[in-house]
């Protein structure tokens, strides 16, 4: 079996980020910058302002708390702690489970179960979890996991949140969503004038950039996974999160298939429906309606019921509006109207360009 781990963001680090440091007397274009590795991917932040490295410090100090409230590796998380018990007070060192639970809930209800934190089990029997090695389970393991999967049966009475038995949770389809809503939450707090967070295929572009033009985030073209820099095209983006999902972004290979890491909890097999990428774009104003999250829980849910049912959404959907970039399998970029002015597609990279009003 051989393992293959696509490090390369699907939104890839936005274009011309250089590590230009302004003037004292220019703090609006005085930039400090940190990448790291958390929530098993490389994540850069660069920040602007006079805040900046107390806005810095604060962004990465939320991320490596997040990751250690919502790890599934971490035997003492939140998560792991509510997987083996499944029960848990959401009290000191789970502050936020309780607003992402709530938040997976909603989604799984609104996208009749495409999205589903309690495929969990079935994530963890493909060796997606981490630790044991990728295995292609059997389809009698697969309907016997199956029938733990169904996120809304996750209880939340009060502060104490309780699985049914046999489930456990996978925050991994919405956890950097969410992560980029809290460092959005810090940008504002500081007063941040512009930063650039890309938080493994979770990109929030704050304000602009320090030349007055749009942030430049480049799609990644999944057919290139490994090579960074391939882009199927351009977003320039000012004050928006742009969030991918894709199966060339964690996936093995056994036997000539190959096998990535958005489960469709209809089947339990890997999601096949005809696309390649999903990016979902949001507005980052909204502190309450966490737009983040949603563009973190949709790129994935889409990714699930593939272009015709993303579309649907799209037109119908009554919360934070959203647009997407849809990448599929018959090498078509479709984008929704409102991205019609900032996307631009790559000449050399063989899609053709389709924009859906
Ligand atoms: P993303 O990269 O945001 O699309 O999330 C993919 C990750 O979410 C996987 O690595 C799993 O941990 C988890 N996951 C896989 N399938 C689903 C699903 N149908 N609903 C919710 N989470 C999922
Ligand atoms: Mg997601």
């Amino acid at each position: 079996m051989r393992y293959l781990r696509s490090i390369a963001l699907s939104l890839a680090l936005a274009l011309g980020l250089t590590a230009c440091s302004g003037t004292p007397a220019d703090p609006d274009t005085a930039e400090e910058h940190v990448q790291f590795l958390a929530m098993d991917t490389a994540m850069t932040l660069s920040v602007y302002g006079e805040r900046r490295s107390a806005a810095l410090q604060a962004a990465e100090h939320q991320i490596q708390d997040l990751e250690a409230q919502l790890s599934r590796t971490e035997p003492d998380s939140a998560v792991s702690r509510l997987n083996e018990a499944g029960t848990l007070e959401a009290g000191e060192r789970a502050e936020d489970l309780l607003p992402l639970l709530e938040a997976a809930e909603r989604y799984c209800r609104e996208t009749g179960g495409a999205f589903d934190i309690t495929v969990a089990p079935v994530v963890a029997a493909w060796g997606f979890a981490g630790g044991n090695g990728y295995h292609v389970p059997s389809p009698a393991e697969l309907e016997s996991l199956l029938e733990r999967v169904d996120g809304t049966a996750v209880k939340i009475e009060g502060r104490t949140v309780t699985l049914s038995p046999g489930q456990s949770v996978d925050l991994g389809g919405i956890a950097k969503g969410y992560a980029a809503d809290k460092l959005a939450n810090i940008f504002r707090e500081c007063e941040t004038p512009r930063a650039m967070a890309s938080l493994g295929g979770n990109v929030l572009a704050w304000g602009n950039r320090p030349d007055g033009m749009p942030w430049r985030v480049g799609v990644q073209d999944p057919a290139r996974p490994g090579d960074q820099g391939s882009f199927a095209g351009i977003l320039n983006l000012e004050n928006a999160f742009a969030v991918t999902s894709g199966g060339y972004q964690r996936y093995f290979e056994q036997d000539g298939k190959r096998y990535h890491h958005i489960i469709d909890p209809a089947t339990g097999y890997p999601a096949s429906s005809g696309l390649t990428s999903v990016t979902v774009v949001a507005g980052c104003a909204g502190e309450q309606d966490l737009p983040g999250t949603m563009c973190d829980a949709l790129s994935t849910t889409f990714f699930v019921l593939g272009e015709a049912l993303a579309l649907d959404f799209w037109s119908a959907w009554t919360g934070v509006p959203f647009d997407l970039v849809l990448i599929t399998e018959d090498g078509r970029v479709v984008i929704t109207e409102g991205l019609a002015e900032s996307f631009t597609l790559d000449e050399g990279s063989g899609y053709t360009l389709e924009i859906v009003s």
